[in-house]
């Protein structure tokens, strides 16, 4: 009897051990995967095959998809983190949004072009918002 119970007392620490293995183990999956930590919902969500288009927007796509990290430190002036909730210039790539807006295509291979330039990062983005902004909107 004494030694069932130790076996039951055993049972119950190993599957405690075992659930918070599961348990923190998720917990820092989910912690190294979390979206918001890389720049908000969506962030892994690829950018359209540029095959897709002709032209500059083919150009614009292939920046998005060779420059992810660049794009999304780039703003959009075309206007549409108020209409489609773009957080950078990188979502415009990952709808058709930017295969029709010629701003968002300009700004990706201006990015692209200031950016093989050596240009820093923040020169680029001050760059664009000389260049795209627009007070009127
Ligand atoms: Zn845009």
């Amino acid at each position: 009897m004494a030694k069932s119970r130790t076996t039951r007392l055993l049972i119950a620490g190993a599957a405690v051990a075992v659930l918070a293995v599961i348990y923190f183990g998720a917990y820092a999956w989910h912690a190294g995967l979390d979206p918001a930590a890389a720049g908000g919902p969506g962030h892994n969500v690829v950018t359209l095959d540029p095959g897709l288009y002709k032209g500059p927007a083919h150009e614009a796509y292939r920046v998005a998809r060779e420059h992810p990290e660049l794009l999304a430190q780039m703003h959009c002036y075309c206007g549409c983190d108020r209409l489609h909730g773009h957080n950078s210039l990188l979502d415009c790539f990952r709808d058709t949004h930017g295969g029709h807006c010629a701003i968002c295509v300009g700004e990706a291979i201006d990015a692209e072009r200031m950016y093989k330039a050596g240009t820093p990062v923040d020169q680029i983005r001050d760059a664009l918002r000389q260049r795209y902004y627009r007070h009127e909107s």
